[in-house]
């Protein structure tokens, strides 16, 4: 039952996106009730069909009427006089002009509603879908540490694509389809009279095996979705993961893995297939039977010139036309519920607590003058496994200009607390100050406007080298790019591609060594200018000649700035003003190197087991380094 409530209510979100495609949509069902309407109409000239034009003592100039008006309890008259032009009243041409008319509206209804209602429909998803990317976009680190990028992007294609094809497609077949059924509904009841009464039997009939039809294929398309599902998610690892199935020689596992997925999706298929097409020719079984039935009663009905032979075809017709739209709704039904249960994860995503929020009365940070200060910061990370203890009682001071290093094995929290400077995540305890400012009091895009981050991943995106560059600032001029690259070391390769700086580069783009990708990233901080730098330096040893160039590229990005590092290079370590060793999400020592070294344990051992390895075999003294210092 509160299923059935919360499906409704998600209904009611997609109609409230609607709502600006409401005068489409209200011309789509005016359009879409003039398909039933004249479609009706249609079945209507059967009867003169074969009554008037094709038997053969039809009297010419007699008035053709359409709906008797003697029929039952309905005293309306409708005869082909009253709508055709008087210039064509003869037999053959009323017929056929009524015929082509009739049909050329029908079409234009059935264009324009199409049309319309699928307007309305795709309208409403660009909406949701814009909305959805948005809410997604500006969400909180947490968010993305929570939902898996397989999931999201789910939800923005595979999700929206089935809410799209029953907001668009299903819709407009529907509303035509209902008005059709009313139309056709109207015409058996006006055309039959008593004789259409023998029909309500079958309605019950009709119904359960619906449902019954309708409920088996739901079940049956779900289990199709959860096996294509497991199919993307073979796919998604077997390619991403390429290198390891390679490396451990897993093809030919990886293939049987898959084809007895596929198998299991082509068996989920054929259930739905089997299911879904007892329908037809159930449905034409009941038809034939009632239609069988109707032939007798007709039969008596036209011997006593109660009915023409030509209104009990059009009531045939009718019927049959009838079961059109009733088959096909059990196919929409299926299509909203589907729409319905997706809707869920993408509501669910909207919906979804943000963490890190701006205070209404956030104030803008001013250019950083003076210190950041983490005072008594503790963090947890809470999951649903439970709550994971990070930092605790972080006391730290750092001054204008400073470089500050971290330290400490993996796992102690160095990650953890350089991401609370940029306010990826808010503090569980205690608080960091920027200049005095609580994080949490200024505005988000203030504070990330004064920090600059070079991640061990450098993310460049699919487009040229000048954009990756001046990624955030579209509109700086190229002499400030080109200095930004000189900085980094990264001019002279870059001249050296094909198209220069406008080289396109990127996931599928041109490749790019480690170092040089580290140097691009370097110049895009540069460029940035921002006072405050995060650098989290590469584990992975480059050769000699790419690591003398990534750290002359660093010092000079390094200049000038407060720079907090976590370091993993000896050279690193040595420019920094202060170290600070990470332990178990503390800070347990201090200083500098040569302090360091003489009184903590941790760093003697950090210096013998993972300085002293990374570190390439000569570090030359760079001049701009020096310059720094
Ligand atoms: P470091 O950078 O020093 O290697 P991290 O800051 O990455 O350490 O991690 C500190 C601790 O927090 C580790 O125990 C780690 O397992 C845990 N941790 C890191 N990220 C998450 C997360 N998203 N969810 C839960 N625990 C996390």
């Amino acid at each position: 039952m509160s299923s059935t409530r919360a499906g409704s209510n998600r209904f009611l979100r997609l109609l409230h996106y609607a709502r600006r495609y409401l005068p489409a949509a209200i011309i789509a069902v005016i359009m879409a009730a003039g398909v039933g309407l004249f479609d009706a109409f249609r079945v209507l000239l059967v009867g003169p069909i074969f009554d008037n034009v094709l038997h053969p003592g039809g009297i010419p100039h007699k008035k053709i009427s359409l709906i008797p008006s003697e029929f039952g309890h309905f005293h309306l008259h409708l005869t082909l006089q009253q709508l055709v032009p008087s210039g064509l009243h003869n037999d053959w041409n009323m017929v056929a002009y009524a015929l082509v008319i009739s049909t050329l509206l029908k079409g234009i209804c059935s264009y324009a509603g199409t049309y319309l209602a699928s307007y309305a429909g795709f309208g409403t998803i660009t909406d949701l879908r814009d909305d959805l990317y948005e809410i997604i976009l500006r969400r909180s680190v947490s968010f993305f540490q929570k939902h898996t990028t397989g999931t999201l992007l789910s939800a923005l294609v595979t999700d929206i694509e089935r809410v799209q094809l029953a907001m668009s497609t299903v819709l407009s077949g529907f509303l035509q389809q209902f008005f059709t059924l009313v139309a056709m509904t109207a015409l058996v009841i006006v055309l039959g009279g008593e004789l259409a009464w023998i029909l309500v039997i079958f309605i019950p009939l009709v119904f359960i095996s619906m449902r019954r039809i309708g409920r088996g294929v739901r079940k049956s398309t779900r289990k199709g979705q959860d096996k294509l599902a497991e199919i993307q998610n073979i796919l998604h690892e077997t390619i991403t993961g390429n290198r390891i199935v390679k490396a451990f020689n897993m093809e030919s596992w990886e293939l049987v893995r898959f084809r007895a997925a596929a198998r299991r999706l082509l068996s989920a298929n054929m259930r739905t297939v089997s299911t879904q097409s007892v329908s037809s020719p159930l449905m034409d079984l009941i038809g034939a039977v009632a239609i069988a039935l109707l032939l007798k009663l007709g039969h008596i009905a036209i011997n006593h010139h109660q009915m023409k032979p030509g209104q009990f075809m059009a009531l045939i017709v009718a019927l049959f036309k009838l079961y059109d739209p009733v088959r096909r709704f059990a196919v929409y039904y299926n299509n909203f519920q589907q729409a319905v249960g997706s809707s869920q994860a993408i509501f669910d995503f909207i919906d979804d607590e943000e963490h890190v929020v701006e205070k209404p009365d956030a104030v803008a940070l001013t250019q950083f003058h003076d210190s950041i200060v983490l005072d008594h910061v503790g963090f947890h990370y809470s999951d649903e496994e439970g709550v994971k203890e990070a930092l605790q009682d972080v006391d730290l001071t750092i001054r204008r200009g400073e470089v500050i290093a971290l330290v400490g094995p993996s796992g102690a929290g160095k990650s953890t607390l350089v991401s609370l400077i940029p306010r990826f995540f808010d503090v569980t305890s205690g608080r960091v100050l920027i200049d005095g400012h609580d994080l949490r009091d200024v505005t988000l895009a203030s504070l990330r406007h004064q920090i600059a981050t070079v991640t061990q991943e450098t993310i460049l995106f699919n487009d040229t080298v000048r954009n990756n560059i001046a990624y955030g600032q579209p509109d700086v001029n190229h002499e400030r790019i080109l200095e930004a690259a000189k900085a980094a070391l990264a001019h002279n390769f870059i001249e050296q591609m094909p198209d220069g700086y406008n080289t396109v580069i990127g996931e599928k783009g041109f490749r790019l060594s480690g170092g040089e990708r580290q140097r691009l990233a370097i110049a895009r901080a540069i460029l940035k200018n921002a006072p405050i730098l995060i650098l989290d330096e590469a584990t992975s040893a480059l050769d000699a000649e790419s690591e003398s160039l990534v750290q002359t590229a660093l010092a000079n990005l390094m200049q000038d700035r407060t720079s907090i590092v976590i370091a993993h290079r000896l050279s690193t370590v040595r420019r920094a003003d202060r170290i600070a060793v990470i332990e178990a999400g503390r800070i347990t020592a201090i200083g500098s190197h040569e302090e360091l070294l003489l009184t903590s344990p941790t760093y003697q051992k950090l210096y013998k087991l993972q300085f002293m390895n990374i570190e390439p075999t000569k570090v030359p003294d760079l001049p701009v380094s020096e310059a720094a210092e």
